[in-house]
């Protein structure tokens, strides 16, 4: 069983980082899910281990589900506090980039992040990083960044010393990333790693209720609606959307995170190849978040990056679009053309 993943070099400069900064950031991408808040979590409770204090901050609001986290109430949005987070980014000695693969996915924070003269640490599972940093700790291979965080401290020959509040964080981004270790989810080491974590006392059965059994009834009425209502399956192609206007959000008193998991439920359908969902943003007008699901060899990251600005993992990717829904729509219509033939076999 292969747990480590640093080269000794690599070992030396974090652990020599972590331990002659004096200020630290943590900062994951923007719409942080499970993963992005798990990892930095977990790396700032690691650092704190070496007495230091980091600043955990990110780029916009994240779900509810994840606010009984450990360290959770300290996070820092940059949206809300851009000057004091400004400020402790050109003040910063080290920013540990956890999630994200390249400044574009910290949207608002990015001038502030390449601004900033600090030294970078990567730890991120997206591929192609593209990002000047000393140190990228990147495995695309690995189901999720708060994996890696694991290997990174059991590397570093910190386990004795991990506490819950590393253990709980670094378990919760490993379920969320793998939908529960659904997907993503067939390396042995993985179950190695959790059988640790758990050796740390953490009740991993609360943590999944935590996140998935914690929502208002209104988003479960949101997800009959949506599915009843506005889910569009094409047999032919093997192809399932659906569209969450402002109205539906106002109609099932949507909160960020309600939409969570949504894009998932099509792919029950036998064959489903590719499920899209289309979300409005909550304020912008003409602003469409996309994301995109796939299984087997289907690169939905082929068809976020060609039709939807964005891009990710073979099976799970997100972009976005600055039209209105029905244009969308059509968007998404002109990309199951484009990819008829893998999605029809
Ligand atoms: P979600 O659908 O949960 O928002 O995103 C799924 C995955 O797609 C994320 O884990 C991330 O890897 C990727 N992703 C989402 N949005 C973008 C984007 O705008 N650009 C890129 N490169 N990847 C994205
Ligand atoms: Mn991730």
């Amino acid at each position: 069983m292969q747990i480590n993943i640093l080269t000794d070099k690599e070992c030396g400069l974090i652990k020599n980082l972590i331990e002659t900064s004096e200020k630290i950031i943590v900062c994951c991408h923007v719409n942080p899910d499970g993963d992005a808040i798990g990892s930095s979590l977990g790396m700032a409770e690691y650092i704190r281990s070496y007495g230091k204090q980091p600043l955990v901050i990110v780029p916009d609001q994240f779900p509810d589900f994840l606010k009984w986290l450990p360290g959770s109430e300290d996070i820092i949005r940059y949206d809300k506090h851009k000057s004091v987070a400004d400020t402790a980014f050109e003040d910063a000695d080290t920013v540990f980039c956890m999630d994200f693969n390249c400044v574009e996915r910290v949207d608002g924070m990015s001038e502030a992040l390449q601004a900033s003269k600090s030294t970078k640490v990567m730890i991120d599972h997206h591929p192609n990083p593209q990002m000047d940093t000393l140190v990228t700790v990147s495995h695309p291979e690995l189901s999720s960044t708060s994996e890696l965080v694991f290997r990174v401290i059991w590397q570093l020959g910190s386990f004795d010393t991990m506490t819950p509040n590393m253990a709980v964080p670094i378990y919760c981004g490993m379920m969320t990333d793998t939908g529960g270790f659904t997907y993503n989810s067939n390396t042995p080491e993985i179950y190695f790693i959790i059988s640790q974590l758990l050796m740390k006392g953490i009740d991993k059965d609360k943590i999944y209720r935590n996140v998935f059994n914690n929502y208002s009834s209104s988003r479960l009425r949101l997800i009959g609606y949506i599915l009843y209502n506005k889910m569009q399956v094409n047999e032919e192609y093997h192809v399932a959307w659906f569209t969450i206007t402002r109205q539906d959000m106002t109609r099932f008193m949507f909160k960020k995170g309600d939409a969570e998991g949504l894009v998932n439920m099509p792919l029950q359908i036998k064959g489903l190849k590719m499920s899209i969902s289309l979300r409005e943003d909550t304020e912008k007008s003409n602003l469409i978040w996309v994301s995109l699901r796939s299984v087997d060899d289907f690169p939905c990251n082929e068809v976020a990056k060609e039709f939807f600005n964005g891009g990710g993992h073979l099976n799970a990717a997100g972009g976005r679009l600055h039209c209105s829904i029905e244009e969308a729509e059509n968007i998404v219509k002109l990309a199951i053309i484009r990819f008829a033939d893998q999605l029809s076999r």
